[in-house]
């Protein structure tokens, strides 16, 4: 055995129904006296509620998806005029990617609260929209020092978001096991977020208000992440890439649609993914696994569901090909990745 592995550091606080406190300690340890507090209007609430004991200088509520590079540049204009120094973000991936445009010029410190099971919290990856093309990088300035996990926060997050927000966590594991900066360390943390996605998803998709089910479930998303931080982009996240960026898809539910069939195109040439996420489902096969596991949880079937015209599978493969990852177990061809993406497209079964 030999590899080159790179942990992150932050420190990672879970307890549900302590983010305020745990979130208080943070901004103290990192001697923080004015604090910029990022949350989308829709988590307002829920924001003021978790930042109320904090030296708050800026509350900041403009967010949105895939952080446009103007509404970074105002968020960094802000955080300058208040003389911000820290920030805390309350919400989903939308939110952390703004505070983290925030950090990526200003070098701030983030303290990340989150409230999906995007994963962004545990990666180093920016990413910014400028004229509908998304750039993304990674910067060690963009890595929130801290995370607070508190599950309760999440029991207002609908069914639905909540199933495709935790498939879109999944992903990142599935992903892991044949990306390009696969290891033994983040495989094994990707299987193990498999094994804990699949405990807590159903609890979660049968009552949004299940504790237990959200504490499975966000611990796995934490998982994942790591293990995506580590391994990299895998082909299912550079389909989900150019599919996000070429027709505006939405970002959780759009890899809940594609997984299943990049499952199912890599499974057959790459035996370890397909033991290892097949003993995680707790199924016979991979494939198997995640279709019962899908069923039970009604996911997101098909691009079409979600705006995504016919017209754009054949501009999409061509743009898939020129970045397919080296290495992808199952070698791909404009045909194969065309058969893909239709059924993806149309919610056939995955081939
Ligand atoms: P999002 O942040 O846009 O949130 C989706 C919706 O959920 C929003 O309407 C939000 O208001 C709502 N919401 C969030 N928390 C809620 C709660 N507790 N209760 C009720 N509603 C709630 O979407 P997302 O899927 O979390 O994140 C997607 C974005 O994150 C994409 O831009 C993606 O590129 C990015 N992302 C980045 C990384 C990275 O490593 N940089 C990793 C994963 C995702």
């Amino acid at each position: 055995m030999r590899f080159d592995h790179d942990t992150l550091a932050q420190r990672v606080r879970f307890a549900s129904g302590a983010a305020a406190e745990n979130l208080a300690v943070e901004i103290k340890g990192l001697g923080a006296s004015r604090v910029m507090v990022i949350a989308a209007e829709a988590e307002r609430a829920l924001a003021r509620r978790v930042a109320a004991g904090l030296p708050v200088a800026h509350w900041h509520h403009e967010v949105a998806m895939h952080v446009p590079v103007e509404v970074a540049e105002r968020a960094r204009e802000e955080a300058a005029a208040h003389r911000v120094d820290a920030l805390v973000c309350v919400g989903g991936g939308s939110t952390t990617g703004l505070a983290k445009a925030v950090a990526l010029t200003t070098g701030l410190p983030i303290v990340a609260v989150p409230t999906t099971y995007a994963g962004s919290e545990a990666t180093n990856v920016w990413g910014l929209t400028e004229n509908a093309r998304k750039t993304t990088g990674t910067d060690p300035r963009v890595l929130p020092r801290a995370i607070v996990y508190d599950a309760s926060l999440m029991l207002t997050l609908p069914a639905a978001l909540s199933v495709a927000s935790g498939l879109n966590a999944l992903a990142h594991c599935v992903d892991s096991m044949w990306a390009p900066r696969a290891d033994p360390i983040n495989l094994a943390l990707a299987g193990e977020g498999i094994r804990a996605l699949r405990v807590g998803l159903p609890l979660v998709a049968a009552d949004p208000g299940d504790l237990e089910g959200r504490e499975h479930a966000l611990y796995g998303a934490y998982l994942a992440a790591v293990a995506f931080a580590s391994a990299g982009s895998g082909l299912h996240h550079k389909i989900c890439h150019v599919l996000g960026g070429m027709f505006d898809l939405p970002h959780a539910q759009t890899h809940a649609v594609v997984l299943p069939h990049v499952l199912a195109f890599n499974a057959p040439a790459a035996p370890d993914a397909e033991r290892r996420v097949a003993a995680a489902l707790d199924a016979e096969s991979a494939t198997e696994g995640l279709a019962r596991l899908r069923a039970r949880l009604d996911a997101p079937r098909a691009l079409r569901d979600y705006g995504m015209a016919e017209s754009g599978i054949v501009p999409a493969a061509e743009a898939i090909l020129a970045v397919v990852p080296t290495g992808n177990p199952t070698a791909v061809t404009l045909d194969g990745i065309t058969r893909l993406l239709h059924a993806a497209w149309e919610g056939a079964e995955p081939r």
